[in-house]
């Protein structure tokens, strides 16, 4: 599957890339969406655009640049690819980005897709989360969203951010979400050591405020800014120790073999709860169900893992479903077995051009 030289779709982004490895044996051609490691794939996260208006540090550089509009997935590519994600056993969808509310079409991709999907969420830095917004989004189909804050200090916010976005405005954002129904809220924040390792507690108060989940996810090496090392990484059993200094933390543990989050509530009965997500440190690849699209139409079959499958020349070239499902197949089989973050900085795409 080479990309066509003749689509004038596509730029050269698309064109100047290497084939992903594959493995010689066939891959299974009906059935669920499974990997060579016997996983079977039922969670989407379809990045709908790569743009941003933040440029967080552990994400993308100040000068970040976007993919030209040709080379994003239209918004009829999405809802192909999400009809064809979920007639292959797909239950999950989480759009994702870049910043997914900057999606002139958001309310559209949400109401074209979610009828198809059990569950279907999305994650947003909460810059647009007003309570307009958030009751559109519920009324178009979203069923639950997740929102980042790396700190509730309004200097540490913009610092990091490196916005002019208010940290008590997405706060705020988090109240709409929760007034619209969106059910469960959470919030994901990214711990750097030196910087905001110091807010895990305030944001464990703000998980116990506002009864939510409070999420501490591992820097990872995907930054555009390559400032990733494994010195810059706050390790999850660091966040706990940071937490349990003030708040006394009970396990519950991971909600089902293939999540990534495992939780803990709060002794003293206080609503909320905090999870880590511990890549860096426990990398979780075992029973990993998850799927990548990218805004320009690569299947990603493991975050950390530099192979990409690209399905925007199928698509703009007439071909059939059943082409693109093979495409699929033959991209998931492929997936790596995993544990990539332990030899360190992966380099390639950043997060934002991924899909979170
Ligand atoms: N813009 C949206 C947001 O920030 O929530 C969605 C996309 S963002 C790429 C998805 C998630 O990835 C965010 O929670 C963000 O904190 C996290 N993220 C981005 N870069 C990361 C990195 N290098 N390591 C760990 N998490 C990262
Ligand atoms: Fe944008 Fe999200 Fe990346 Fe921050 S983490 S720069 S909000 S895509």
């Amino acid at each position: 599957m080479t990309p066509s030289l003749t689509n004038p779709l596509l730029s050269l982004t698309q064109l100047d890339r290497r084939a992903p490895a594959r493995t010689q044996e066939p891959f299974p051609v009906t059935g669920a969406l499974r990997d060579r490691f016997g996983r079977v794939m039922n969670d989407l996260r379809l990045s709908i655009t790569d743009k941003c208006n933040f440029r967080c540090t552990y994400c993308l550089s100040p000068g970040a640049t976007f993919l030209p509009t040709s080379d994003r997935l239209t918004t009829q590519e999405l809802v192909r690819l999400g009809h064809l994600f979920a007639r292959l056993g797909v239950q999950r969808l989480r759009l994702t980005g870049g910043e997914p509310t900057l999606h002139p079409e958001l309310t559209t991709i949400l109401s074209e897709l979610s009828p198809l999907f059990d569950d279907v969420s999305m994650t947003t830095n909460g810059s647009l989360l007003t309570d307009k917004n958030a009751r559109a989004w519920k009324a178009a189909g979203l069923h639950r969203i997740t929102i980042s804050i790396d700190s509730v200090d309004p200097v540490r916010f913009r610092t990091i951010t490196r916005s002019k976005v208010d940290s008590a405005v997405v706060i705020d954002g988090v109240r709409a979400a929760i007034g619209a129904g969106l059910h469960p809220v959470k919030v994901n924040a990214v711990l750097l050591a030196g910087v905001n390792e110091a807010d895990a507690p305030a944001l464990a108060a703000l998980a116990r405020e506002l009864e939510i989940e409070v999420r501490f996810i591992e820097f990872m090496p995907l930054d555009q800014d390559g400032g990733w090392s494994d010195r810059a990484v706050v390790q999850s059993k660091s966040t706990l120790q940071r937490i349990s200094d003030v708040f006394t933390l009970v396990l519950e543990g991971r909600d089902r073999p293939d999540r990534t989050a495992v939780r803990y509530r709060f002794l003293d009965g206080a609503g909320g709860s905090v999870s880590t997500i511990a890549p860096v440190s426990e990398p979780f690849c075992g029973e990993c169900s998850r799927i990548r699209v990218t805004t320009d139409g690569y299947v990603r079959p493991c975050l950390l893992a530099r192979d990409e499958w690209p399905l925007l020349p199928l698509l703009r070239s007439n071909a059939s479903d059943r082409d693109l499902e093979l495409a699929i197949r033959e991209a998931v089989w492929n997936k790596d077995q995993g544990g990539a973050l332990t030899m360190g900085p992966i380099g390639g795409r950043t997060m934002s051009a991924i899909g979170g």
